[in-house]
């Protein structure tokens, strides 16, 4: 495996540009993506959470974005609107950095579309955001589509189920079939998701990074199992035992989002919450906060699953288990990005037991029992 990105075909201009985020090595996924990206290959791209998809499938784009033209060039369809902003922010420092004048901007359903409309009058080269919105504005003519030489469905296997497809398809259908190159991108790629990205592409190149572990092996898993009223009890002394850094809880159901919430904050727990019938500005406001170390605990339904990069995550805590095996792997996996390591807890009930045991075998992991004694995480 190459060690260099200039081994990959990558222009000076971003590799110093990476340099000065202290990216000198490419991962994997990129390594591979790179050279096929750059040639305009379709790719369906498999790889673990927190494995650099995103530098997988910008940088090729961004060497690739023809500076003399002003117009849109490319569009990155996302499922979650934080998802939409964390890329758009990912390609200004890359411009900033390399000196390539590329331009963006975020698309998001909840956002002013007057001030969207404003955006693109300066026809950016990427439109990063929400299928629905974007679908929308290219109704309405106020982002032209013709023009789109890459599309990319970021965690592509949630913008293909059976809510999403439809609006997906429909921004494709826009695009130019001949001069188009698509990219998927996920940490769960299942053989539905791959026969659906096959119908929409042109023969892609499917790259999996190592197809056995497809969860990071730099995450430690483990869980509890208590009486279901102990639960809220154990997560307390689960955050005062590991004291995290940053963590997130994950909770099933709103109500109990808000009501653990409240919770945690009456003991002196800096804590925010974020589910999907937040507002923009709640939203915001939480990922900002975690993100800026204001609070300890982000409380979250499964919408802040998916390709979310929190510097600093070190915990995440199961209140309830995720309703899937593959939506375990994106929960723990906002943990551990990058080099990092991280810890997955799950607090279970006896119930929940055989479930566990499932996940383990469907993901080829180890979840280790721990008890709670005097303050301290033990081995069971
Ligand atoms: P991603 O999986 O794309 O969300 O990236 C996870 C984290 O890894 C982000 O903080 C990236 O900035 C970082 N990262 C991506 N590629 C590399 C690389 N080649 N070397 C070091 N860090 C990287």
């Amino acid at each position: 495996m190459t060690n260099l990105f200039k081994e990959l075909n990558l222009s000076d201009r971003l590799v110093q540009g990476l340099k000065k985020e202290g990216i000198i090595e490419p991962t994997d996924i990129q390594a591979k993506v790179i050279p096929l990206g750059l040639e305009n290959k379709d790719i369906v791209g498999q790889s673990e959470t927190g494995s650099g998809k995103t530098l997988a499938f910008l940088l090729p784009i961004m060497q690739n974005i023809d500076l003399s033209k002003r117009e849109t060039q490319c569009i990155i369809l996302s499922p979650t609107h934080e998802l939409a902003i964390q890329i758009n922010n990912q390609i200004r420092l890359l411009s900033k950095n390399s000196g390539l004048e590329v331009t963006s901007t975020a698309i998001i359903g909840t956002a002013s579309v007057k001030r969207q409309v404003e955006s693109l009058k300066s026809k950016p080269h990427i439109v990063v955001g929400s299928t629905g919105r974007i679908f929308e504005l290219i109704k309405n003519r106020k982002l032209k589509a013709h023009t789109v030489r890459t599309i990319v469905l970021d965690e592509g296997d949630r913008l293909l189920d059976e809510k999403n497809i439809k609006s997906v398809k429909d921004v494709i259908k826009t695009t130019l079939k001949d001069q188009r190159q698509m990219m998927l991108f996920s940490a769960t790629v299942n053989d539905h998701t791959l026969k659906v990205a096959q119908e929409l592409m042109k023969d892609p190149e499917i790259i999996r990074v190592n197809e056995e572990d497809v969860v990071n092996p730099n995450i430690e898993h483990m869980y509890i199992q208590v009486e279901h009223r102990e639960k809220f009890e154990t997560l307390r002394k689960l955050v005062a035992a590991t004291k995290p850094k940053r963590s997130i809880v994950f909770i099933n159901k709103s109500e109990e989002i808000d009501l653990t919430t409240t919770k945690l904050r009456h003991h002196k727990l800096k804590t925010e919450a974020i589910y999907g019938a937040s507002t923009k500005e709640e939203r915001k406001n939480a990922m900002d906060k975690i993100k800026g170390g204001q609070i300890q605990i982000l409380v979250s339904s499964d919408l802040s699953s998916r390709g979310l990069n929190i510097e600093g995550v070190s915990h995440i805590f199961n209140l309830d288990l995720p309703p899937t095996s593959k939506e375990y792997i994106h929960r723990v996996g906002r943990t551990a990005r990058g080099k990092c390591s991280g810890t997955a807890i799950s607090i279970i009930t006896s119930k929940d037991l055989p479930v566990i045991r499932s996940y383990e075998k469907e993901l080829n992991i180890k979840i280790k029992e721990k008890v709670l004694s005097h303050g301290k995480l033990l081995d069971k």
